[in-house]
């Protein structure tokens, strides 16, 4: 099961600023569907304690989707830790007592996926806090030695393209994403965490 990923941090790095400094050639998808929930429940099982919480229509793409990206992620070797104690009911914070400062009831808000990885220096975990299934996409793409993925609308997206993104998830290419954004504008992509 176990394929040739690269593993090493410096050897990412190295591949993140090649990527950076290449034109993608392949062939590129416009997309214009957008996926809808492809079952109406979810079992999601809570890192932290270990327990599911099944999850209804609301939400359950992002809970659905980046929990199995997470899992493919560490099932090729690398260290990576997904808090999602938002979706856990014995986890998320208990809602405050009373009403907000509207005058409605609270609702105990959904902050979403907080996502960790730490490469082969054993250093502190990179922590990024996003729900965002492409931005899981693109790592995932990225940690597996791929250089395109399907986006949410059925989209191609291009690694060379997304140098911010995977900038964003892994602490990776600090210095090379600097480059790389003075010739690359920012879109506003991916921007609904
Ligand atoms: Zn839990």
């Amino acid at each position: 099961m176990q394929e040739n990923y690269i593993l090493d941090k410096a050897l990412l790095e190295k591949r993140l600023k090649e990527l950076a400094e290449t034109p993608y050639t392949g062939e590129i998808r416009l997309g214009a569907m957008c996926y809808s929930p492809v079952v109406s429940t979810y079992e999601y099982k809570c890192e932290l304690c270990g327990k599911t919480t099944e999850q209804t229509v609301c939400g359950i793409n992002e809970v659905m989707y980046i929990t199995t990206l997470v899992n493919e992620i560490k099932n090729a070797g690398y260290d990576v830790l997904l808090d999602g104690r938002d979706y856990c009911q014995y986890c998320k914070t208990p809602e405050p007592e009373g009403h907000n400062e509207y005058g409605f009831i609270r609702k105990h808000k959904v902050n979403g996926f907080v996502f960790m990885i730490r490469f082969n220096d054993n250093k502190d975990y990179h922590v990024v806090k996003t729900s965002n299934i492409d931005n899981y996409r693109c790592l995932k793409t990225f940690l597996i030695n791929d250089d395109n993925f399907k986006g949410s609308y059925g989209q191609t997206c291009v690694l060379h393209e997304n140098i911010d993104i995977i900038h964003k998830m892994t602490g990776l290419g600090a210095e090379t994403v600097i480059e790389w954004s003075k010739s690359h504008k920012y879109r506003g992509k991916y921007s609904n965490d």
